[in-house]
């Protein structure tokens, strides 16, 4: 009998119909003789009305913590219902939160890493014959306090499980049918990828290619899962992560990712000398910032501007560590620049193909779009650039690199998302 994890994103659980869906496919692999533990996040668009819900009560960056315990209360909803759903259909079920599932995270609230997995509890129900329904998203420290992974971090609660109770595969089901060449909402001509590599499906994930959390195949490939991402909503075969993918011939970009968490933060005036940088990204790097693109732009009278990007929701609480190191740093000015997108091209192959960025840039440029910042690495080149002609971008450069398919993308769920 082998152990399988399957998770279900949030629109594959967004109303009770589904949710009984979800269950009975859960109840279909248990009688095909597997055994199942089940990770699931909150309902539909339910993280993001809590965040809603926050901002009516807080202004600016709202007490981490607090933020931690509301978001969590979205996926136990989820579990609760789901075991309810499966024990209707006849089968036994029990729904644990993270912390009953023994997830421990380190002390970091928003995006907390799972540090360790004490499984016992979960394994014990599943020797007595339950679908075991586990939270995702969410942790625990050592000292008891609540946490979430990040944004789409249920993923990464199935694939560290999956590795922590030695699960034969982890099954990602979600509203789309694998992942594909870029996203297929926006492309309707994608093409599905059968196999992808694990690193290949890190750099898209990191680049924003919302279908796997970044974190999870991080996992995947230190543990060795299996992964799978399929949909919820049909039975087709889906998409393999793996070490060593077999790759299309003459593919040169494999896929198109963007990121809309973007925002951009310009520093001016910042009196000329040394360690100056070092003060700026060591206060953000405390506070648990990320921050990506940075560029400086000349020296002008003894004093520099300079720019970098980090996520959209990081802005305020940048905004207010850059508010608290104005006196000693001396800079003039803080702007910030919001309503931006990320946009990226990723493949193996790019380092050794001639114009492949003159390419991207032309497309870009084509379009009556100017390039605020890039960033290449031997397998990537992002450009920073107004979101407002996000898909026809998309849609251009995924033709302009010989992406298109004649095939038809499945999606699934809502076709309307935030
Ligand atoms: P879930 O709620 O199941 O976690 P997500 O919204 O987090 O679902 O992830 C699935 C979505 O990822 C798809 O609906 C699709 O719009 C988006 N997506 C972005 N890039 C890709 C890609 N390269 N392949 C497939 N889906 C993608
Ligand atoms: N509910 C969380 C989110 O919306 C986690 C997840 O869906 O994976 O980000
Ligand atoms: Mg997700």
């Amino acid at each position: 009998m082998s152990l399988v994890v399957m998770k279900f994103g949030g629109s594959s659980v967004g109303d009770a119909e589904r949710m009984k869906r979800v269950a009975k496919r859960i109840v279909e692999r248990k009688r095909d003789g597997h055994s199942c533990v089940v990770v699931v996040s909150a309902m539909g668009d339910t993280t993001d009305d809590l965040i809603d819900l926050s901002k009516q009560i807080y202004d600016g960056a709202p007490p981490a913590r607090e933020m931690d315990m509301l978001l969590t209360t979205g996926e136990q909803v989820s579990v609760s219902l789901l075991s309810m759903a499966i024990q209707a259909l006849g089968e036994k079920a029990v729904s644990y939160t993270g912390w009953q599932s023994g997830i421990y995270t380190e002390a970091v609230h928003a995006k907390a890493r799972i540090t360790n997995i004490q499984p016992h509890r979960v394994l014990k129900s599943i020797e007595e014959g339950n679908v075991v329904i586990v939270a995702g998203f969410q942790g625990m420290t050592e000292e008891g306090e609540i946490t979430t992974l990040g944004r789409g971090g249920s993923d990464t609660t199935a694939v560290a499980l999956a590795a922590a109770i030695k699960a034969d595969l982890c099954e990602i089901y979600t509203d789309v049918d694998g992942v594909y060449s870029t996203d297929p909402r926006i492309v309707k001509v994608a093409r599905k990828l059968n196999e992808v590599s694990y690193d290949e499906m890190l750099e898209l994930a990191n680049l924003g290619a919302a279908v796997l959390h970044p974190r999870a195949v991080e996992y995947a490939k230190n543990y060795n899962v299996t992964l799978v991402v399929r949909s919820s909503f049909t039975y087709n075969e889906g998409t393999h992560v793996k070490e060593e993918a077999v790759m299309e011939q003459g593919i040169v970009v494999r896929g198109i990712a963007y990121d809309k968490n973007v925002a951009r933060i310009s520093i001016l005036g910042v009196p000329e000398k040394p360690g100056q940088l070092a003060s700026v990204f060591s206060a953000l790097a405390k506070a648990q910032i990320d921050v990506d693109i940075i560029v400086q732009s000349g020296v002008i009278a003894g004093s520099a501007d300079f720019s970098f990007t980090t996520s959209l929701s990081d802005l305020d609480k940048a905004l207010q560590v850059l508010e608290g190191i104005r006196e000693s740093i001396g800079f003039r000015e803080v702007t910030s620049q919001v309503n931006l997108v990320k946009v990226s091209i990723v493949g193996a192959g790019m380092v050794s193909t001639p114009g492949v960025a003159a390419t991207m840039f032309e497309v870009i440029s084509k379009l009556g779009i100017s390039i605020s910042l890039v960033s290449t690495s031997e397998i990537k080149i992002s450009c920073v650039i107004d979101g407002s002609q996000l898909s026809e971008v998309v849609r251009e450069l995924h033709t302009a690199y010989g992406l298109d398919t004649s095939e038809q993308a499945f999606v699934g769920g809502p076709s309307e998302r935030r």
